[in-house]
């Protein structure tokens, strides 16, 4: 279409993301497909100082948990206002809180997300940040992993270069948005190209057939075999 009402004309996918260190961003996604697109404007992306917000001369951010306990915890006043000043109530994107607790980021929430006009995210520090916040704000905690990380700007970093794939006219051919792992349930099958022999080990056979139909089939099965060995858990789901 060239009358404007394809997808050129909607606004660019907009991360906002609340830290104590903006300085690491866009860091790696100014880089490669995700720097290309955010220089073209696709998308982008506003890292916003928490400290801002913070209180008094040295602007406090972080206090000690109450109860006891070790380390420190981010006030729940310093990131109410940093998340109100970033996103007024009309704003309509999902506000996110990077957090071990959150539920674990699956291809279906990334894809979701990169439908929508962008996200909020919200780094945690220290031991994490004041419950009432996450209450008050209406956050959805967001995992990444089974593992700690010393702060959310990696797990942030993780998110949005999930979603920016996904956005259209980023990758350079669409299909490579759709075959791959978890997005049909499975992982994906192997990938092989030149040269056709390396140290003993050749290309197998079908791929070199020129058989479409012979290659199609190939790959589901390697595909279901491989989810079947290293991922059962997916098969559980309802696939293969
Ligand atoms: N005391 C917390 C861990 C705090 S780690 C706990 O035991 O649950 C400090 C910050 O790092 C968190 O607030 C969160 O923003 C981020 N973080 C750590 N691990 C993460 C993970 N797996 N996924 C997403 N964010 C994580």
């Amino acid at each position: 279409m060239s009358d404007g009402t394809d997808t050129g004309m909607m606004p660019p996918w907009r991360a906002t993301v609340l830290t104590l260190y903006p300085e690491m961003f866009p860091g790696p996604l100014g880089l490669s497909l995700s720097g290309d697109a955010l220089a073209r404007g696709a998308w982008s992306l506003e890292a916003r100082n928490i400290r801002e917000h913070g209180l008094g001369r040295h602007r406090n951010v972080d206090d000690t948990p109450a109860g006891g306990g070790a380390g420190m915890v981010l006030r729940c006043d310093v990131l109410g206002s940093a998340i109100d000043a970033a996103a007024p109530a009309d704003d309509s994107r999902p506000r996110l809180l990077m957090s071990p607790r959150g539920k674990p980021l699956s291809q279906a929430r990334v894809r979701a997300l990169a439908e929508g006009p962008g996200a909020v995210i919200v780094c945690g520090r220290f031991e994490g940040v004041d419950e009432r916040v996450i209450e008050g704000r209406g956050l959805e905690e967001v995992s990444i992993g089974d593992y700690v990380l010393s702060g959310g700007e990696i797990a942030a970093l993780v998110l949005i270069d999930a979603c920016v794939r996904l956005l259209p006219g980023v990758m350079g051919k669409h299909e490579s948005g759709v075959e791959e792992s978890f997005e049909d349930g499975l992982l994906e099958y192997p990938h092989y190209t030149r040269p056709r022999d390396w140290e003993g080990r050749a290309i197998p056979d079908v791929l070199m057939g020129g058989n479409h139909g012979q290659i199609a089939r190939w790959r589901a099965e390697r595909s279901r075999a491989l989810t079947r060995t290293r991922r059962p858990d997916l098969l559980r789901d309802g696939n293969g």
